[in-house]
């Protein structure tokens, strides 16, 4: 029996205590908690990495809290149009969706497109008619409402902008303020096998269909035994051109980083090269666990058999 460890996220951003209340800081804490003990029973049960995975971001997306599944954020259009994606990376099958509606847990309908389906990448409608045919579970537009992402994009929805922001800051703040959404984990079971998953409701206010990071593999997802899981948040965009989550599996492979020494030049490097603000999570084969972010906080939390074990949420 090797190591076995998750690792978690929430988002990342301008996440400050001072803006925080001890009951939504207490919220947070608790959510992060539920979310990486129910992937860690996963493992402690010898579960593979990417069930873990899934049971922890079934909790984060039904949790109003964080921007994924229930409580996305809202498009120009006032909907909510979810993207997710899971790896496994023993085999390096992969399934996505993006622009899902309705979808109660998009992480469920990734799986499915991976597991059984022959493609890898669905989206819109047709995402959403192979998620009845699939039987995965469905809910009404009011299900995913939250009273706090509808006031932020109330906010901005008569303007040009689109928010990336997460939490809950002052709306007056909203348009300098960017706080990240998105949840994501990562594992490495019992056998040593990895698996990463991120799901997003992406950003406030956006339009044309829009599509960030988060369901594209090896941008803010990727997952390979021979050298990580990554799950990302942050700008998009940037993950997108930085090719994030595969850069840091490159470094591995072909240079010999570690996971953190990886890591760190992607987030503290790469990215803020580009002025890509952000994080990401990973894990390594032998249970090593990361959590960097290059912005003022990350909500985070990881959990290995070795006893370590952590919730944050600021820097
Ligand atoms: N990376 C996500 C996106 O661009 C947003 C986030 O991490 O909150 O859609």
């Amino acid at each position: 029996m090797s190591k076995f460890t998750i690792v978690i996220h929430g988002g990342a951003g301008t996440i400050l205590k001072e803006d925080m209340t001890p009951d939504l800081e207490h919220a947070y804490t608790e959510g992060l908690k539920t979310a990486m003990d129910a992937g860690f029973a996963v493992l402690e049960e010898e579960g593979s990495a990417v069930n873990a995975v899934k049971a922890a971001l079934v909790i984060l997306e039904d949790n109003v809290l964080f921007n994924a599944g229930r409580g996305s954020v809202f498009t120009k259009k006032g909907v909510q149009e979810m993207d997710a994606a899971i790896m496994d990376g023993s085999t390096l099958d992969a399934g996505s969706v993006a622009g899902v509606r309705n979808v109660r847990n998009p992480i469920e309908l990734a799986a499915e497109v991976m597991r059984n389906s022959n493609h890898v990448f669905l989206s819109g409608k047709g995402a959403n008619d192979f998620a009845i045919k699939q039987g995965v579970k469905l809910e009404p537009d009011e299900y995913f409402f939250s009273q706090f992402r509808y006031d932020q994009w109330k906010a901005i929805r008569d303007s040009d902008n689109y928010s990336l922001d997460h939490t809950h800051q002052r709306l007056e703040e909203l348009m300098k303020d960017k706080k990240f959404g998105t949840v994501g984990a990562v594992a490495c079971d019992q056998k040593g096998n990895i698996a990463a998953a991120t799901s997003t409701g992406g950003m406030t206010n956006k339009k044309y269909g829009r599509i960030g990071d988060s369901p594209l593999i090896g941008c803010g997802t990727y997952a390979n035994n021979n050298t990580c899981g990554i799950s990302c948040t942050g700008h998009g965009e940037m993950f997108i051109r930085a090719v994030a989550a595969y850069d840091v599996s490159c470094l591995m492979e072909y240079k010999g980083y570690t996971l953190q020494e990886a890591m760190d030049i992607v987030v503290n490097e790469k990215l803020m090269k580009i002025n890509g603000e952000g994080g990401m999570i990973g894990v390594d084969a032998k249970g090593n666990a990361a959590m960097i972010f290059n912005s003022a906080g990350m909500y985070r939390a990881m959990r290995s058999s070795d006893g370590v074990e952590e919730v944050a949420l600021y820097r």
